[in-house]
């Protein structure tokens, strides 16, 4: 249970003491509210949001102007079903406004298309402490799969500072695996042999790539014995993961596929498979994540599918309050076997809307 130990350290638990649901939860409830209070004080669209006649009065008991007041009246994580969320396309239209910091601050601002209209870009603004919680989330979560020794071929954006690429090699590198920074290559393979040379050459023994290119590799390199003697592990991420692509991997290559959930607006890294490999841990000291349904926006009890939702807990570029991500999953019910406390999002349905990496 590494996760559970980081957290418990990020949480400022004494030495050795186990993390429990309600020390989680008590830290969620105090970064929530410094979120709220920071949002709202720095960016014009939350000032907006969050003091909404009714929303404000129903947080402290008067209607006064703003004073931001802590939100000491959310007294619980399910108070923050009170309050708004934020959409892709207020992130498009609106984005601007949504950032908390000035300019000489930002360290990466990330583009990403609005899918299926004709709006503007999203455009998702990082420091570069925003993009470390993303490092040493790698550096902590990705011991179950890789660790000193490992050759971990990155097979996904790297080329310039803060790609998702870039961030997984940094984090690896901090396990002691030796990561091989290759980037993305063509959907329509034509740099697949290139790719499959660089894992019998260097003899890769892990890596990183969304599930379709990890699955044609596979396809192509099916009874070469020096690949499938080599790889042990791969981490499978950033689009909808089918049972199809992972058996075609774990059979070519004789190795395990863990499976990650994220995007850009998360920080990247979201949730990720523990070794039970049966549900998606979140990275809950970052991330509150809810699930709606999508129609009425009420919140849904374990085990119902809706849409998933997700706050930002400790961004300061740019946070994301209640933010409607369009993917379906739902809360796998019961303590996950490998003895976490975190929760456990289940397969994420449907991705077909996103391109974020
Ligand atoms: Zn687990």
């Amino acid at each position: 249970m590494i996760v559970d130990d980081w957290i418990a350290e990020k949480i400022g638990l004494p030495d050795g003491e186990a993390l429990t649901r309600e020390a989680l939860e008590a830290w969620q409830l105090a970064r929530l509210r410094e979120t709220l209070s920071y949002a709202a004080a720095r960016s014009s669209f939350y000032r907006e949001r969050l003091t909404e006649p009714g929303l404000h009065s129903s947080f402290d008991g008067s209607s006064s102007a703003v004073d931001h007041n802590n939100f000491r009246s959310l007294r619980s994580l399910s108070d923050a079903a009170r309050l708004p969320f934020t959409t892709p396309r207020d992130l498009a239209e609106e984005g601007i406004r949504m950032v908390c910091i000035p300019a000489s601050q930002v360290d990466r601002i990330v583009t990403l298309p609005t899918t299926g209209t004709t709006g503007p870009p999203k455009r998702v603004w990082f420091t570069g402490a925003d993009q470390e919680l993303m490092i040493d989330y790698i550096h902590h979560g990705l011991p179950v799969m890789t660790g000193p020794g490992d050759v971990f071929l990155v097979l996904m954006p790297c080329e310039r500072p803060g790609s998702v690429g870039e961030l997984v090699a940094a984090g690896v590198e901090r396990i002691g695996s030796r990561a091989l920074r290759v980037g993305a290559i063509p959907a329509d393979g034509s740099r697949d042999g290139e790719a499959l040379e660089i894992m019998r050459r260097e003899g890769v023994t892990t890596g990183l790539a969304t599930a379709p290119t990890a699955a044609r590799l596979a396809a192509k390199s099916a009874g070469d014995a020096v690949i499938a003697g080599n790889m042990r592990t791969i981490l499978l991420s950033a689009q909808f993961i089918s049972d199809a692509d992972r058996r075609v991997i774990e059979a070519a290559w004789g190795c395990k596929a863990y499976e990650h959930y994220g995007m850009t607006e998360m920080g990247l890294g979201g949730a990720m498979a523990c070794e039970v490999r049966a549900g998606y841990h979140p990275r809950e000291a970052d991330l509150l994540f809810e699930i709606i349904d999508p129609d009425t926006g009420e919140v849904l009890p374990e085990g119902e599918y809706g849409e998933i939702v997700f706050t930002t807990l400790t961004r300061r570029a740019m946070p994301l309050i209640r933010y409607r991500t369009g993917d379906f999953s739902r809360w796998i019910p019961g303590r996950c076997p490998c003895g976490s406390v975190l929760k456990r999002l289940g397969k994420v349905a449907d991705r077909a809307e996103r391109k974020d990496y």
